[in-house]
């Protein structure tokens, strides 16, 4: 098979402008062309207004090896390419004498249980909050009266944490064994759009996502696992003779009652807002660390101002509906040497009320598929390491808690919590929400600008500077103001901002070893929360390797003995 990188056509291009492209690089006439297969697609906006799509495709020719001589200094041509078949094998020998149980239904759990059980293992997988059909309408319920079901949210249910996103789908992580692939196959095969296997950028939004996650369930269960929602591990059983897990204790939310789970194969895929459940893990000395992670705003823009940024001024008249709601991603280093950038940008999107416990907010961004929705949004972001976490409370005063900070493995969940308990005050239960030139000022807003914020869940105007501490609030101020020499109209006064955007990833990692397993053997920490992952893909490519590493080891349990 021929790779060819870099094929530069018009934004209104014809399937036929492509095949004809092809031909041109490789010299051929179309009849030598066979089939050929875009592997992706991306937008140049460089040269605005003058914009491109790049191609990479790989194709199928008569005379592949006769073409090698010809096109050796063709630099954009590659030969001989093998496509990656993603194909793990159940090889394992070790005796399992319970079912895998799987915690946690986003990406990771999804993807592991969808594996395991594709396998032959059965799994079960155990979800907290309820199946999707009933969590979207408990999220629907908590954005129109401010009810929070702690069990049914945001980031709670069937789905996980990014099943109320923009469902973006592109990872950083670098694929060796197909893994990436397989998990957007699987995101087709259950309801996505073909195009997502191409895109640079592929995005499904909220009313995708949720077809899709119920789709996965029905196969895991068409497959023989079992899927228990409203069921909430609350304690780990180990032997303290081997060291390992031989069970759980299960809260059904439902029924009110605890059933003790025995298993010796246990996946923690809980998420980073798993706070209770993390404790639970401190207590039974599962190994854990503190890392870094970073906290922030949301910021919101008008899409026709990030649209013109991006396309030029004249890009309606230009290319009327051909192109997709603009993205961006900005990046500053600060001279206090921090880190400053945009985070999870949703174009045509939403703020939502994000929170899972109650008296404490947290906010996130979200969109449909269509991407529609007249603002752009996008977190603002500043790292934070263990050491902030210590020093901010001793900034505060707070010689306790600083105490309590310093070397806790949980010093970074109390530090969201802080900030949480801080904007859910400031925005009187409501989304706290402000005007970059007030932030600037550390006023109360009273009103919007130019353009209203576009949220899912109440906001109310105040001081959303109040939030944090004054380090934070300084490299937010200066990282904006930065992105306005990248992004014109970024830092304009009109500028919405809302908070607290605290869980852009765990807190907290459990530790795991080249098995992926914790010291606890049988216990796989897997995902986000286990500080695994980043995003939806990468979560779910990570519940992918954890059912591989499982079905290397062990022979999958007969549950007909
Ligand atoms: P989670 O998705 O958090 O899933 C963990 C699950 O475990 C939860 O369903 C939880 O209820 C359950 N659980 C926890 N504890 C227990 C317990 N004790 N017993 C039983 N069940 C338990 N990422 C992207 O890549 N693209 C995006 O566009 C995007 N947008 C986002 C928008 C929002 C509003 C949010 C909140 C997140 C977004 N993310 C996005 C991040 C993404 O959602 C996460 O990276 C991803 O969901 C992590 O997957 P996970 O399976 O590791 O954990």
């Amino acid at each position: 098979m021929i790779r060819i990188n870099q094929l530069k056509l018009d934004i209104s291009h014809t399937e036929a402008d492509l095949s004809a492209k092809i031909c041109k690089t490789l010299r051929i006439r179309e009849d030598a062309l066979l089939s050929y297969t875009i592997k992706k697609e991306s937008l140049d906006a460089r040269k605005k207004p003058k914009l491109y799509r790049i191609y990479t495709v790989d194709v199928l020719v008569k005379n592949e090896q006769g073409l090698k001589k010809k096109l050796r200094n063709a630099s954009s041509v590659q030969f001989d390419r093998k496509e990656i078949v993603y194909r793990p094998a159940v090889t394992g020998t070790k005796e399992l004498s319970h079912r895998p149980v799987i915690v946690g239904t986003g990406p990771a759990g999804l993807f592991c249980g969808y594996q395991l059980a594709s396998m032959g293992y059965r799994p079960i997988l155990l979800e907290r909050g309820k199946k999707v059909e009933d969590r979207v309408k408990d999220v629907a319920d908590f954005w129109q009266t401010g009810i929070l079901n702690p069990q049914s949210n945001v980031q709670f249910g069937e789905g996980g944490a990014g099943t109320f996103s923009d469902g973006k789908l592109n990872t950083l992580v670098h694929d060796k064994f197909g893994r990436h692939t397989r998990v957007l196959e699987l995101f087709v095969k259950y309801g996505a759009p073909k195009e997502i296997l191409y895109q640079n950028k592929p995005h499904i939004g909220t009313d995708i996502l949720i077809e899709v996650v119920r789709g996965i369930r029905n196969a895991i269960l068409e497959m023989g696992g079992e899927i228990r929602f409203s069921s909430q591990m609350t304690d780990l059983i180990i032997q303290s003779e081997t060291s390992k897990i031989s069970g759980i204790k299960v809260f059904n939310h439902t029924t009110q009652e605890q059933e003790l789970i025995p298993t010796d194969l246990l996946v923690l895929a809980i998420g980073h807002s798993a706070r209770d459940t993390f404790a639970t893990l401190q207590q039974k000395g599962l190994p854990m660390e503190a890392k870094s992670f970073a906290v922030g705003v949301r910021v919101e823009h008008p899409q026709e101002m990030i649209n013109r940024d991006q396309y030029g001024e004249d890009y309606e008249q230009l290319y009327h509906g051909q192109l997709p709601a603009a993205a961006y991603k900005l990046t500053c280093n600060l001279e206090s040497e921090r880190g400053v950038y945009t985070f999870c940008m949703c174009p045509g999107g939403y703020v939502v009320n994000a929170s899972s416990e109650s008296n404490r907010l947290a906010v996130n961004g979200m969109s449909y598929h269509d991407r529609a929705g007249k603002n752009a949004n996008s977190a603002v972001i500043v790292t934070v390491t263990p050491n902030d976490f210590a020093e901010n409370a001793k900034n505060k005063e707070n010689e306790e808690v600083a105490e309590k900070s310093e070397g806790n493995v949980l010093a970074g969940m109390d530090f969201q919590r802080r900030l949480e308990e801080a904007a859910y005050q400031e925005g009187q239960g409501k989304i706290p929400v402000q005007l970059f030139e007030d932030f600037c000022q550390n006023r109360p807003s009273k009103g919007p600008g130019s353009f209203e914020p576009q949220m899912k869940g109440a906001y109310h105007w105040g001081n959303v500077r109040n939030i944090f501490p004054d380090f934070l609030s300084e490299a937010l101020e200066e990282g904006i103001k930065a992105f306005a020499m990248k992004l014109p109209g970024y830092a304009g006064g009109d500028t919405v901002l809302s908070g607290v955007e605290s869980r852009t990833s765990s807190p907290i990692r459990i530790i795991r070893d080249e098995s992926l397993q914790s010291t606890i053997g049988g216990i796989y920490p897997c995902g986000e929360g286990a500080g695994y992952a980043g995003g939806i893909t990468s979560a779910a490519m990570d519940g992918l390797k954890v059912a591989e590493e499982i079905a290397k080891n062990y022979r999958f349990f007969d549950i007909s003995k």
